[in-house]
């Protein structure tokens, strides 16, 4: 079983499941190691609260690494919400605590939220563009990440989901986020959210990433996005199988910020 770096816990303004119920659901399957990466959107208008608690975040987690550690190697980690102007602030946190890993993900354009319906309201038919715009704006400005999260996220809630949807209709704003990636050494997400929804392609979806391995692209992270203990791990054997066709041998944990490679 793949270890699972992207996973929420009641730290999360949209979770309410304890760490030790996600923790003890990733033993129950066998998983080696995980990592912990709750919500931190700074500077965002939304009914929840999406700032973390870091001080409450870390504490639990030494406790909880402590406790579980002959069971299985807990990392800490967290989404980090990627926003142009949020460049000076996501260093510092970068800096003051001590990430295992960071995955950057775009969840807000212009303060609007890709999963309400406000946002393509607003947006129109360039909803999926301007999000693949910002992406890029923030992935080259932004360097405090490990991972981008979820690169085509607004799939998700894309008004005919992934049906009129294809990778080169953006390939313009997507090979540029890619190579964008590659030349600073940040890795992709694997995000395999989608299964557990009942779909059969990751975010990205498999064009994506088979054009970021045709770029040159080698670091791939594999998450569930879970915030239940019914998600953990769901959907890594298809994405496994997927990766390797798409011609990855490995996937990354981060440990410490830096990436160690585990056979796929
Ligand atoms: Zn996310
Ligand atoms: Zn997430």
């Amino acid at each position: 079983m793949y270890a699972d770096c992207h996973i929420h816990t009641e730290f999360s303004g949209d979770s309410d499941t304890p760490m030790k119920v996600q923790l003890d659901k990733a033993v129950s399957l066998g998983m080696e190691q995980i990592c912990i990466t709750d919500h931190n959107d700074h500077d965002v208008v939304s009914d929840i609260d999406f700032n973390l608690d870091f001080e409450g975040y870390f504490k639990e987690m030494a406790q909880l690494q402590a406790e579980y550690s002959p069971k299985i190697t807990v990392l800490a980690g967290v989404e980090q919400g990627l926003q142009e102007h949020l460049g000076d602030y996501l260093e510092d946190i970068s800096r003051k605590y001590p990430f295992d890993f960071i995955i950057g993900s775009v969840h807000f354009i212009d303060g609007l939220d890709p999963y309400y319906p406000e946002y393509f309201e607003k947006f129109g038919k360039d909803a999926y563009r301007r999000y693949f715009e910002q992406t890029l704006f923030c992935v080259k400005g932004i360097n405090s990440f490990d991972s981008l999260g979820h690169l085509d996220y607004i799939v998700r809630y894309g008004a005919d989901k992934d049906l009129s949807y294809s990778y080169r209709e953006y390939a313009d704003y997507i090979d540029e986020i890619l190579k964008t990636l590659i030349a600073k050494g940040k890795a992709l997400e694997c995000n395999t959210a989608p299964y557990a929804r009942g779909g059969n392609e990751p975010n990205p979806c498999k064009d994506m990433l088979k054009r970021y391995r045709e770029l040159g692209g080698e670091l791939i992270t594999i998450g569930s996005d879970a915030h239940s203990e019914d998600n953990i791990g769901k959907g890594f054997e298809e994405a496994g199988a997927l990766l390797k066709s798409c011609g990855f041998e490995y996937y990354a944990v981060y440990k410490e910020r830096r990436p160690l490679m585990m056979k796929l």
